[in-house]
C-alpha cells in the first residue's frame, strides 16, 4: 500500500524532508527539481509510514488504496519516475540535505534582526517562516490589500481547495510572536522604501509579478476581451476586479495560451455551478456561471502538442472531470510528436492527449460544456467592431488563416513583474536584478544595501506555490549572512515608532487581529451555505469586518478603562 503524490503537489519539498527512507524525488538538491512538475514516491522504497502525509501542506498525498478514480493515473506517474526493477531492489541512497539557515548571531549593543517583507503571498510567508526559525527575529509583513496570502487567495482557482490549504501553514506562521501584519498599507504610496529601511535592518520584496503579459494584436481591448488572470481574480473576488464586465452570454470562449492558468479558466468556465457553490468562489462569478450560455472553451496554443505549457498533473485533473477533445488535425499532430519525442514527461502528456475524444463540428448539445485543446494557431487579430466576435489565427508555419468565433476572448500568456519604486529593474526580464535574492545595482554591480527579493519578482513567473520555499530560503540565507557580517546597519528609528508612522499615514491599516476578524466573518458567512468561506469583494466591507475587532490601541485603552 505505497503512498502516492497526486494533482495538487505544490513542490515545496516538505514531504522529502519528512520521509525517513528518502523515497521522494526529485529532492530540492537534485538537478531535476527546478524543472519537475511534481514530486514522486518510489512505490518499492515507500514504507507507508505516512510522515509525508502529515508534512504536505496541500493534502496531495494518500495511500494508493484511498485514491479516487480520477487520481488513479498518479499511481503510474509516481512509479514511472523510477527505473523498473524487482520489488526487493532498493535504489542507491541519494542525499537530501535539508538546507540549513546560518544562525543569526546576536551581538551586544545590536538590535535583534528586524525585517520588513513587502507582499503576503507564498514567497513572503515562506520567507517569514524561515526567518522566524531564528531566535529573537522580528518580521513585519506589509500588504496593500486588507487580506493576506496573495495568489493563494486571488489566483488559485476556487475548485482547487486542497491547494488553498497551504494558508493553514501561513496562519501558523502569522501567529508567531515575532510576526506582525500591516495590511491595507501600500509601500511606495503610504510608506517609502527608505522609510521601511529606517525601521528595519532589511526590506525583502516578495511582490510577485502583478501585471499580465499583453498580447499586442489588433482588437485586444474591445469589449469581450480580457486576460485570463483578470478573469481568475474576478472569479476569486479580488476587490480590484469585482466589477470586471464578464459576458458569458455566448456559446464559445477562446483562451490564447495553454499554460496552467488557461486550464484553470477552462475548467471553471465548464464546471458544474452546483459544485462551485461549495467553494469560496465569489458570489458574482457564481451567479454569472449559473446563467452562462457557454458550450465550448477553446484553448489555443501557438506551438504543437509536445510544447504544451500545462503540466501533466493539471491535464490529468482536467481530463478526469471534463469532456476534453481535439479535432482531427490536432490528433495527427499528437501522433506526429509521439513518433519523435523521447523525454518521459512529454511522452506522458502526449499519451494523455492521444486518448482524448475527437471534436465534432459543433459544441456538445446537452450536458456540461466541453473544452477543445487546439494547436499551432498563432493569434493574428481579434475579430469584431463594437465587441469581440472571434479570433483570426494563422496556422503556425503555414500562414493559412483560421477563424474561430467567440463571444469572449481571453489571453493567458503569462505574468509580468513591475518596477518597484527606489529599486533597479530589468525591463527585458521584468524582474529586479539580483544574486541569490540580494538586489544588485546594475551600474556598480554591487548589492543595494538592505534590499532583497524572493518569488516571482526575483526569478520570473514560473513554478508552483511550494517552489517559493527554496527560493525564499536562498534569499533569507543571504540576508542573514549579511546581518551576521555586519553589512546591515541597525534601524535608525526607535522600536515602536513604526506603529505611530503607519497609523499616521494609514489610519485604516489592518493588523493580525483585524485580519482574523475578516477571516472569521467570511467563514461565518460561508458556513450556512456549506462553503469554506464567502469572501468580501469590497474593501469597505473588509474594513468594516476588521473594525469589528478593536484595534490594538483601542484595545489597550479599553483594557485600561476596564481596570479603573
Ligand atoms: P505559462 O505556463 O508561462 O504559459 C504561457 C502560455 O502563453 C504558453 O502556452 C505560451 O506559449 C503562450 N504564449 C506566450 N506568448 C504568446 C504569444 N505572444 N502568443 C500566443 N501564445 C503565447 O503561464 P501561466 O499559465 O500564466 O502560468 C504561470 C506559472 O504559474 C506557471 O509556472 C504555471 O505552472 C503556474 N501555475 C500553476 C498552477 C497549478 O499548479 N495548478 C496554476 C496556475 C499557474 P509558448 O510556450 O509557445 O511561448
Amino acid at each position: 500500500m505505497p503512498h502516492v503524490i497526486t494533482q495538487s503537489c505544490c513542490n515545496d519539498g516538505s514531504c522529502v524532508f519528512a520521509c525517513p527512507v528518502n523515497c521522494i524525488h526529485p529532492t530540492p538538491d537534485e538537478p531535476g527539481f527546478a524543472a519537475s512538475e511534481m514530486l514522486h514516491i518510489d512505490p518499492i522504497a515507500c514504507v507507508d509510514c505516512g510522515a509525508c502525509v502529515s508534512a504536505c501542506p496541500v493534502g496531495a498525498i494518500a495511500p494508493d488504496t484511498r485514491l479516487d478514480v480520477g487520481q488513479l493515473p498518479f499511481v503510474e506517474i509516481n512509479a514511472s519516475f523510477y527505473p523498473e526493477r524487482p520489488a526487493d531492489v532498493k535504489l542507491p541512497p541519494t542525499s537530501k540535505l535539508a538546507p540549513v539557515l546560518p544562525a543569526v548571531q546576536l551581538r551586544p549593543r545590536r538590535r535583534p534582526l528586524t525585517v520588513a517583507i513587502v507582499g503576503s503571498g507564498p514567497a513572503a510567508m515562506y520567507a517569514a517562516d524561515e526567518l522566524l526559525t531564528q531566535k529573537g527575529v522580528r518580521v513585519n509583513v506589509f500588504e496593500k490589500l486588507p487580506t493576506p496570502y496573495g495568489l493563494v487567495r486571488a489566483g488559485v482557482a476556487p475548485d482547487h481547495q486542497n491547494t488553498k490549504r497551504v494558508t493553514q501553514l501561513f496562519e501558523r506562521v502569522s501567529r508567531h510572536r515575532g510576526f506582525r501584519f500591516y495590511l491595507n498599507v501600500e509601500i511606495g504610496r503610504h510608506l517609502s522604501h527608505e522609510e521601511l529601511l529606517a525601521h528595519h535592518h532589511a526590506v525583502l520584496y516578495a511582490v510577485g509579478a502583478p501585471d499580465d503579459r499583453r498580447l499586442d494584436i489588433d482588437g485586444m481591448g474591445l469589449p469581450g476581451t480580457a486576460t485570463a488572470t483578470e478573469l481568475v481574480a474576478w472569479i476569486n473576488g479580488h476587490p480590484d476586479f469585482a466589477a470586471l464586465p464578464v459576458d458569458l452570454g455566448h456559446e464559445r470562449v477562446v483562451v490564447i495560451g495553454n499554460g496552467n492558468v488557461a486550464l484553470d479558466v477552462a475548467r471553471v468556465l465548464t464546471a458544474d455551478p452546483d459544485e462551485l457553490a461549495r467553494t469560496d468562489i465569489a458570489d458574482h462569478a457564481l451567479a454569472a456561471l449559473r446563467n452562462s450560455a457557454v458550450r465550448e472553451v477553446v484553448v489555443a496554443a501557438r506551438r504543437g502538442p509536445a510544447h504544451s505549457a500545462f503540466t501533466l498533473p493539471e491535464l490529468i485533473g482536467l481530463t478526469g472531470t471534463r469532456e476534453v477533445v481535439l479535432d482531427g488535425a490536432d490528433h495527427e499532430r499528437v501522433a506526429r510528436d509521439l513518433a519523435t519525442v523521447s523525454d518521459r514527461l512529454t511522452r506522458n502528456k502526449l499519451q494523455a492527449l492521444s486518448g482524448l475524444g475527437e471534436a465534432s463540428g459543433t459544441p456538445a448539445g446537452a450536458g456540461r460544456p466541453r473544452i477543445r485543446l487546439a494547436y499551432e494557431l498563432t493569434p493574428e487579430r481579434v475579430l469584431g467592431r463594437e465587441r469581440a466576435s472571434g479570433v483570426e489565427f494563422s496556422v503556425t508555419g503555414t500562414g493559412e488563416a483560421r477563424r474561430v468565433e467567440a463571444g469572449l476572448v481571453l489571453t493567458s500568456i503569462g505574468y509580468r513583474g513591475k518596477p518597484i519604486r527606489g529599486l533597479p529593474f530589468d525591463e527585458s526580464a521584468a524582474l529586479v536584478p539580483n544574486e541569490d535574492g540580494r538586489v544588485i545595482d546594475p551600474d556598480s554591480g554591487r548589492p543595494v544595501p538592505g534590499a532583497y527579493v524572493a518569488g516571482w519578482i526575483k526569478r520570473g513567473p514560473t513554478g508552483f506555490i511550494g517552489t517559493n520555499k527554496s527560493c525564499s530560503l536562498q534569499t533569507v540565507a543571504a540576508l542573514v549572512a549579511d546581518f551576521n557580517s555586519g553589512a546591515l546597519t541597525d534601524p535608525a528609528a526607535k522600536p515602536g515608532a513604526l506603529d505611530t508612522l503607519v497609523r499616521g499615514r494609514r489610519p485604516d491599516a489592518v493588523d493580525s487581529a483585524g485580519w482574523r476578524a475578516i477571516d472569521a466573518a467570511e467563514v461565518a458567512r460561508g458556513a450556512g451555505e456549506g462553503r469554506p468561506r464567502n469572501k468580501f469583494t469590497d474593501t469597505a466591507d473588509m474594513l468594516a469586518a476588521a473594525g469589528a475587532q478593536p484595534a490594538p490601541l483601542r484595545r489597550r485603552l479599553l483594557a485600561r478603562l476596564g481596570n479603573r
